[in-house]
């Protein structure tokens, strides 16, 4: 088994956005590899697909040789053993994010007791920031300069245009 200290950052990224950004190179500080970990099954139907999710998020990351995305589905504590990662990161961002990551938090334990869940906090700026916000602001014309990257409302542009109206997926 390595040495090296690698870090599963877990969710759904439907699309990435400066909050997770900032949770990425806060695990950067911590852990020798940080590997973004796309759940393919939990949404019934992403405004991005699975691979499009993972493209965007190595798009932002192609300057870190430490970072990379990857799909899985089922238990994330299975997929934590096929890539020999131990700790698995959150972002907390309020309160009322705290019940639900409890809970996880817990479960995981129970299903694989090597696994740590670390919580980390984002920049107070990005604190109530959500994938879901960041659709809504944007199909409703919105300015969300500053928190998701350029390439992300690129492709949010692209997903509205080809609905051809002003509701998304
Ligand atoms: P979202 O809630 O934005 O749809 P995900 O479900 O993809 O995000 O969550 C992936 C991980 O990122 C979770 O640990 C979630 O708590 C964390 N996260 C989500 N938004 C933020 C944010 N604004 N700042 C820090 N962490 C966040």
């Amino acid at each position: 088994m390595s040495d090296s200290r690698i870090a599963v950052y877990a969710g759904s990224f439907d699309p990435i956005h400066n909050g997770h950004l900032d949770i990425v190179q806060r695990c950067r500080k911590v852990f020798d590899q940080t590997i973004v970990a796309v759940l393919s099954n939990l949404e019934k139907e992403p405004t991005f697909s699975i691979d499009e999710r993972v493209e965007m998020i190595d798009q932002e990351l192609e300057e870190c040789d430490d970072c990379e995305a990857q799909s899985f589905s089922g238990l994330l504590v299975d997929f934590m053993e096929t890539v020999n990662a131990r700790a698995l990161v959150r972002g907390l961002r309020a309160v009322s994010d705290f019940e639900y990551e409890f809970q996880m938090a817990l479960m995981n334990r129970r299903l694989n007791p090597e696994v740590e869940t670390v919580f980390m906090m984002p920049r107070e700026d990005y604190i109530y920031l959500s994938s879901r916000l960041v659709k809504e602001v944007f199909f409703l014309g919105g300015d969300l300069d500053g928190l998701v990257p350029s390439r992300v409302l690129d492709r949010l542009a692209r997903v509205r245009d080809l609905s051809g109206d002003s509701e998304p997926r």
